[in-house]
């Protein structure tokens, strides 16, 4: 028998109609590209989206299953977008602008996006690119008349509208009732950073946001809520800013939108300017804000907690935020695929009271499964392997947010699941009795040393906490007795010229003695994808004639 409730869609629709009179007061606050600090209310944010979705439609002609490509910063015009886009029944395609100009190619035309809205900033990047893109019809620029560019290659040259983001707003009713569809209808689309061959498409619907938003909310452990100020570091450009734009009108926080400038000594001004108390991004971004501190002696008075995810944190930067400077730490895993969050690092409530050193075991971790998300640890030959806290396998996950098969991308999904239909993430993990994962390494990152194992992830991040280290990644160099061996990378940190027995000795303190580097190397800087994670094939190839002396 089927229950007899109401089968009302999920439509994100409804979370700004929700917040709009929910929370009156709250605000969401944008650095802009012009320069200039925006703010306004969840009723003015509404108003605009709508206005936004009736020039979409009537100017442009946007219709359901449309794709509509954006190329920009954190900000509030780029969050209108996501609301406007999906309200209608389109598709709103973030981008990461620091792809390589091929992929960026590659995607335009993989999603046959009709128009690109972008950042100023973007418009170099679009114009060298345009003749690429045969199906756009136009890019819109997000600014007002006055920002326009005078003159442009796409209007002149290429065919294409260039077209201004406020003149779409301008004159268009504030109000409506949102159209209703089926709420498997898909509203977001976010392309993998493919380290090798083309990037993925990942398809998210109105539903799998919704529960995906619902679930991060009933975790409880994140300080999101009508006195709170989150600041997503984390680009509404990939993974849907870990589903803040959704997240942050349901809790009625105040967003603080950091538009390009995502240095320290700017984030930090910021923080103290908004009062931030939620402050979310990846380890690289928090490299620089935690040096800030140290500049300035101190940590903005009003920030409470980072969430940090996106690849692991070294302890020592854990250790920096929770006992130095008191800021709490969220450690969280996830991945586009997974909209994109899939644990979240909350202590169990019988850890409050243990000793620090333990409480940050457990935060180093990559935490617990969202409501929602299954996982299930396999070994090669697909054999489940046991959840407790030993046994290594790849993770496979499953749930309501999790892909079930990319974009028009046959070749990738006929390797991506398994023959229950799990999704293979690629992902190396142990998952102890209590449901802690912990990520060892990407199964391609693995180092395999005499038919044992080395996670690059766990050497790099003990060689962080050396004094004299910024960072730190390593590689696994072929070796004749041993298969793999260790090879470790280090930046310095600024004027400093760290002895490599110094650094040996150091984690000979805290490693096993065949994990230990067979060879120590220094470079000025390290390769990192678009998204801020190392970039170890490129590491490889600019190491691959490196002889080790054990070798
Ligand atoms: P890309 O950066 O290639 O676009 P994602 O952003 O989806 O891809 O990255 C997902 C991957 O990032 C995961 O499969 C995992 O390897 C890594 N990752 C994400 N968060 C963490 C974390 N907290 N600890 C370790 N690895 C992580």
């Amino acid at each position: 028998m089927r229950g007899l409730m109401m089968d009302r869609p999920l439509l994100i629709s409804s979370i700004i109609d929700y917040a709009a009179e929910s929370y009156p007061h709250r605000e969401v606050v944008s650095k802009r590209v012009e320069g200039d600090l925006h703010r306004y209310s969840y009723p003015q944010m509404r108003a605009r989206i709508v206005q936004l979705a009736h020039g979409l439609e009537k100017k442009l002609g946007v219709r359901l299953d449309d794709r509509i490509g954006t190329i920009a910063w954190n900000g509030y015009r780029h969050m209108e977008l996501y609301y406007a886009i999906s309200g209608i029944g389109a598709i709103c395609h973030t981008m990461n602008p620091r792809l390589h100009r091929e992929q960026v190619t590659y995607i335009v035309n993989h999603a046959a996006d009709r128009f690109l809205f972008i950042d100023l900033t973007f418009l170099p990047l679009v114009e060298a690119l345009i003749e690429q893109f045969p199906k756009l019809e136009g890019v819109v620029v997000m600014t007002n008349r006055a920002h326009m560019p005078a003159e442009s290659r796409i209007r002149d040259g290429a065919g294409k509208q260039l077209l201004c983001y406020e003149e779409i707003l301008a004159g268009e009713a504030t109000d409506r009732v949102w159209p209703e569809f089926d709420e498997r209808q898909a509203a977001g689309l976010c392309y993998t950073s493919g380290t090798t061959g083309n990037p993925k498409g990942v398809l998210y619907s109105h539903r799998s946001n919704l529960l995906h938003a619902f679930s991060i909310l009933s975790q409880g452990s994140l300080k999101l809520g009508q006195t709170s100020q989150v600041l997503p570091v984390v680009p509404l450009f990939h993974v849907n800013a870990w589903g803040l734009p959704y997240t942050g009108p349901l809790s009625g926080t105040n967003i603080v939108f950091p538009g390009p400038a995502l240095d320290g000594a700017s984030l930090f001004d910021l923080m103290v300017q908004e009062k931030v108390t939620s402050a979310w991004g990846v380890p690289t971004v928090w490299l620089g804000l935690l040096a800030e501190f140290d500049k300035r002696q101190q940590a903005p008075d009003c920030l409470q907690e980072v969430i940090i995810g996106g690849s692991a944190p070294a302890r020592a930067m854990v250790e920096a935020f929770e006992l130095t400077w008191k800021i709490d730490v969220t450690h969280g895993w996830g991945m586009t695929e997974m909209s994109p969050v899939g644990t979240l690092g909350n202590l169990p409530s019988h850890y409050a009271g243990k000793p620090v050193n333990e409480r940050i075991d457990y935060k180093i971790r990559q935490g617990r499964r969202m409501f929602g998300v299954e996982m299930k640890l396999v070994d090669e030959t697909g054999q489940r392997q046991p959840h407790d806290g030993k046994s290594q396998g790849e993770l496979l996950v499953r749930g309501a947010a999790v892909t079930s098969g990319y974009y028009n991308d046959p070749a990738a999904n006929a390797v991506a699941f398994d023959d229950e239909g799990w999704f293979r993430t690629g992902d190396m993990a142990t998952i102890s009795q209590d449901g802690y994962l912990d990520i060892v390494d990407r199964a391609k990152d693995i180092i395999k040393s005499g038919g044992e194992w080395i996670s690059s992830i766990d050497l790099e991040n003990a060689a962080m906490g050396h004094p004299d280290v910024q960072e730190a990644a390593v590689i696994g160099l072929p070796h004749p007795k041993w298969d793999e061996r260790p090879l470790l990378v280090i930046v310095p940190k600024a004027g400093q010229t760290p002895d490599p027995q110094s650094i040996q000795d150091y984690l000979a303190a805290k490693v096993a003695k065949w994990w230990l580097p067979d060879d120590i190397v220094f470079v000025a800087d390290m390769p990192h994808s678009a998204t801020g994670k190392l970039q170890k094939v490129k590491l490889r190839e600019q190491f691959k004639d490196h002889r080790l002396p054990s070798g």
